[in-house]
């Protein structure tokens, strides 16, 4: 663990950034990010800010960020873009890190034809069969559809990953897979790019960073933060992920998604209140 930080800095700024997936990390599989309120609360208390860093599209973390009160920057799309709001303003700024939607959407047919397995996209599947994906509402599933930087698409059960994976990469992409479905974005990006990406942007090199996750898709987040987390489901940490806890490369916190989101970055945080 890093020592002597400083966590609270004038104009806003902090030294100390919690970085955090959503789905399965913030939030348990239906959506509830209550248990982590308390933390929230504080943590904007104190000045820590708390930037989302999610596959979901920015419309949806738009919703989540005015439900929660956050201000801070936020990573949307596996890290194709990221976003934040241009002072004290509405209006806000974009970061794109990768291809757009409009150029990646056909690269998913060459590989389901050089795979010869039909990959379906979130996008062409009926809304009867969304809901069925994501528990999502008519309105949440608008703005889940809502893709500019990433094609999501069905976890492709009985294909060759590897050949796909070969296939993607000689495409010049990259397919993460998640808990509910895969994502092919632009090769050069995904999470902790976005992450570098956004420290170099605001010129914060000596940040300290909590980075936490619950999947595959966080790998490359928690790689390059200071101190990362996993957070497991109620089976335990996702496991892809069991190694790095095992060889205590990532802490595990105590208790799945929100609850144990709130326990452990409040403990992590207070203790470096103290270190100052
Ligand atoms: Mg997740």
């Amino acid at each position: 663990m890093v020592k002597g930080i400083i966590v609270i800095m004038p104009k806003n700024q902090s030294t100390c950034w919690v970085v955090t997936d959503i789905d399965g990390t913030l939030m348990d599989h239906n959506y509830d990010f209550k248990p982590a309120l308390e933390t929230l609360n504080w943590l904007s208390a104190i000045g820590v800010p708390v930037i989302p860093c999610t596959s979901k599209t920015a419309s949806e973390v738009r919703l989540l960020r005015k439900t929660i009160k956050l201000k801070s920057p936020f990573i949307v799309e596996n890290g194709g873009a990221v976003y934040g709001n241009k002072g004290n303003s509405d209006e806000e700024w974009v970061l794109p890190l990768g291809k757009t939607f409009a150029s990646l959407r056909p690269l998913l047919d060459v590989i389901s034809k050089r795979l010869n397995y039909p990959l379906r996209a979130l996008t062409d599947l009926s809304l009867a069969e969304v809901r069925d994906l994501t528990g999502l509402d008519e309105s949440a599933m608008s703005l889940a559809l809502k893709r500019e930087w990433s094609v999501p698409f069905l976890n492709p059960s009985g294909a060759d990953m590897s050949k796909l994976s070969k296939i993607a990469s000689d495409l010049n992409v990259s397919i993460y897979r998640g808990n509910r479905m895969s994502h092919l974005i632009s090769k050069e990006t995904h999470k902790g790019q976005a992450v570098l990406a956004l420290k170099k942007h605001l010129a914060q090199n000596d940040v300290l960073i909590i980075g936490l996750g619950d999947s595959p898709n966080d790998l490359p987040m928690l790689d390059i933060v200071d101190i990362a987390v996993v957070i497991p489901s109620g089976c335990g940490p996702n496991p892809h992920l069991k190694q790095g806890v095992a060889e205590g490369k990532y802490l595990l916190a105590p208790a799945p998604h929100a609850v144990g989101w709130g326990q452990i970055v409040k403990e992590i945080v207070s203790q470096k209140i103290k270190e100052i």
